[in-house]
């Protein structure tokens, strides 16, 4: 969605529905993702504009141990200030840049997306897990190790079963 904020006189509400696809954010532990449900208000300020957003969605993320896919629902919420390029000095942006929470914009059109995608990336950990205790797959045979044992798990010391993995891995 695209916003003109020169069109913005007091406070400016809405509700949108956003389809992503899984490329367009570029996360490889990401599987799926289901429709974004936001909600966004723009209030304009001395300063330039206040962006709020919430957002609520649905994604599946790879188990990063046994590779299961994991789906869970997730919301966030973030404030931005927006400034417009024509509004702010080189010297006021320097002591903004170390700021997270401000956007600066070199026209007046608002453009939701980037900001939506990179909130949903955030969203997505380094290191998914379908729990916090995932036994993961054996390193040597492969199985998953959630499922009990395999038959080869005793015979591997588990300090070692990452090593024990490379070498299966080379001798193969
Ligand atoms: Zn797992
Ligand atoms: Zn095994």
């Amino acid at each position: 969605m695209k916003i003109r904020l020169d069109q913005v006189d007091e406070s400016y509400d809405w509700r949108e529905t956003l389809e992503l696809a899984v490329g367009d954010l570029n996360r490889s532990e990401l599987m799926a993702l289901g429709a974004v449900e936001y909600r966004g208000r723009i209030n304009p300020t001395y300063e330039g504009f206040l962006f709020r957003v919430a957002l609520s969605y649905e994604q599946t993320l790879r188990c990063m141990r046994c590779l299961a896919p994991v789906t869970e629902s997730t919301s966030s919420e973030v404030d931005l200030l927006i400034h417009t390029g024509a509004k702010v000095t080189d010297e006021e942006l320097e002591l903004q840049e170390a700021d997270l929470g401000v956007l600066v914009l070199e026209d007046l059109e608002l453009d939701t997306r980037p900001i939506l995608i990179e909130q949903i990336q955030l969203g997505i950990p380094m290191k998914p897990l379908c729990k916090d205790d995932c036994a993961g797959l054996c390193p040597s045979c492969g199985a998953d190790c959630n499922a009990g044992p395999c038959g080869c798990e005793k015979a591997v010391d588990p300090r070692w079963a990452g090593l024990a993995g490379l070498k299966s891995q080379s001798t193969e």
